[in-house]
């Protein structure tokens, strides 16, 4: 099974790649030349997931997936959510993000957050659908870790005492919103063979 996943991300690349067992080929858009990124204007998650499928599938002929994901903090009502990408600006270094979610959780017991993943895919007639996966956890009170992306350094997932940027890839997996979204989308195609 050969798909293209629409992303420019090399750490989500990555991750993507440690879930994918043999006899699947999974193909990035560096492998297609394709340096585009579309603008992520959607709401949702799922409308930022189609916005990047959407851009891939109409310039292949495999099947595509594409992901979105967003950091949820109760205390913060939700947010940054959709956001979570331009927390602290447009073109903001990663560090700034988590810099200015500690900031804005300092003074708050309430630190239960859920990282979420929604993908989108092809099916096979043509169009496309949705798989969903989330890691219920807390915002950690300092930085804590080098490794992972983004706002692992500063993520605890519920059952672990190590932040995500503390844990090895494959750690990382047994909890992930990532992993998890991945599991939803491969049982749904499973449940697509006749
Ligand atoms: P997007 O899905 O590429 O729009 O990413 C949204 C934001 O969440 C970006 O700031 C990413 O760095 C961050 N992000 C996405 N996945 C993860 C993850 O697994 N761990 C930590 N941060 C993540």
């Amino acid at each position: 099974m050969e798909w293209l996943f629409a992303t420019h991300n090399e750490h989500k690349l990555r991750e993507v790649q440690s879930f994918f067992s043999q006899g699947w080929l999974l193909r990035s858009l560096k492998d297609f030349q394709i340096h585009h990124v579309p603008k992520e204007s959607g709401d949702t998650l799922r409308q930022n997931a189609f916005i990047k499928w959407k851009a891939a599938a109409e310039a292949v002929s495999i099947p595509v997936f594409s992901e979105d994901t967003g950091l949820e903090v109760d205390a913060l009502g939700g947010a940054p959510g959709v956001y979570t990408a331009v927390y602290a600006g447009e073109n903001a270094p990663a560090d700034a993000h988590y810099l200015k979610l500690l900031e804005a959780l300092k003074n708050e017991g309430d630190r239960t957050a859920r990282f979420r993943t929604v993908i989108c895919y092809s099916l096979p007639g043509g169009g496309c659908a949705y798989a969903e996966g989330f890691c219920e956890g807390r915002i950690s009170t300092e930085v804590r870790g080098l490794k992972g992306f983004g706002y692992d350094p500063i993520f605890i997932p519920s059952g672990a005492e190590q932040s995500f940027a503390e844990m090895e890839l494959d750690l990382k997996n047994s909890f992930s919103h990532r992993r998890k979204a991945f599991q939803d989308f491969l049982k749904k195609l499973n449940e697509m063979q006749p």
